[in-house]
């Protein structure tokens, strides 16, 4: 049985660090479970079996080609450096393949009675099930810096009336104004502050119709430099 990989991609993460790995892997028995191991006990479980039809249709003799596609979310340590892939089959044999995370060239590898594992080691299982809990790979996501991009309107009013828009319907365009101050802004924003890597002033409204505009622009370039403020100009 032979073994085919390849890293296609690496997503660098805001920080500069890299975030996570894509690429596709399959074998001539169906993969169950693949995890990267960095360090002898560093283990992280891909997300694995997405859909990859250009692997399908690369490699048409193989039925487990099309969905080979794989995510690892990953820190700097676990792609900086050769390391191995724990690849668990159908039939419930693991393997252990050795893998250089920098390499994007398509790689065979056969399975032999030496890269065959009796058991994985724990903390291998514990990546798998940590894999399994959405709540586990969120809080992983947020720890790897400020990620959230909030979207919110200074001010419920718009002078445009586009055809297609909300604000055509004469109800809606008449609702009583709503403001948002800098103080009220600043109180939702500052236990946010650390999580949010990018803010939108704009997603239903006219953000220039704010009279707190301009002090919330110069609040967030001055003491939140670091996050990037988008809004829309009209027509939005
Ligand atoms: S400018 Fe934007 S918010 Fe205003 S009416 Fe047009 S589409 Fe709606």
């Amino acid at each position: 049985m032979t073994v085919h990989c390849c890293i296609d991609a690496q997503t660098p993460a805001r920080d500069g660090r890299t975030a996570g790995i894509r690429g596709w892997l399959f074998c001539d028995v169906p993969v169950v479970a693949l995890v990267a191991e960095s360090d002898p006990d560093l283990f992280q479980a891909a997300t694995y079996g997405q859909e990859r039809p250009d692997v399908g249709a690369a490699f048409p003799a193989f039925d487990t080609a099309s969905r080979s596609g794989f995510f690892l979310e990953s820190t700097v340590a676990a792609v900086a450096q050769p390391g191995h892939w724990w690849v668990r089959l159908a039939t419930g044999d693991w393997y252990r393949l050795p893998v250089d995370w920098s390499c994007r060239h398509p790689k065979l590898t056969e399975l032999t009675a030496l890269t065959r594992q009796a058991a994985p080691p724990e903390s291998l299982q514990r990546a798998l099930v940590e894999e399994e809990d959405l709540e586990a790979r969120v809080h992983r996501w947020m720890k790897r810096g400020p990620r959230l991009r909030l979207r919110l309107d200074l001010i419920n009013k718009c002078n445009l009336r586009c055809i297609m828009c909300h604000y055509n319907n004469k109800a809606y365009a008449q609702k009583p104004v709503r403001k948002i101050s800098l103080e009220e802004f600043q109180r939702f924003f500052e236990p946010l502050a650390p999580d949010v890597g990018e803010v939108l002033l704009s997603c239903a409204d006219e953000p220039l119709l704010s009279p707190a505009f301009p002090e919330v622009l110069r609040y967030l370039a001055q003491k939140h430099p670091m996050c990037l403020c988008t809004f829309a100009r009209t027509p939005c």
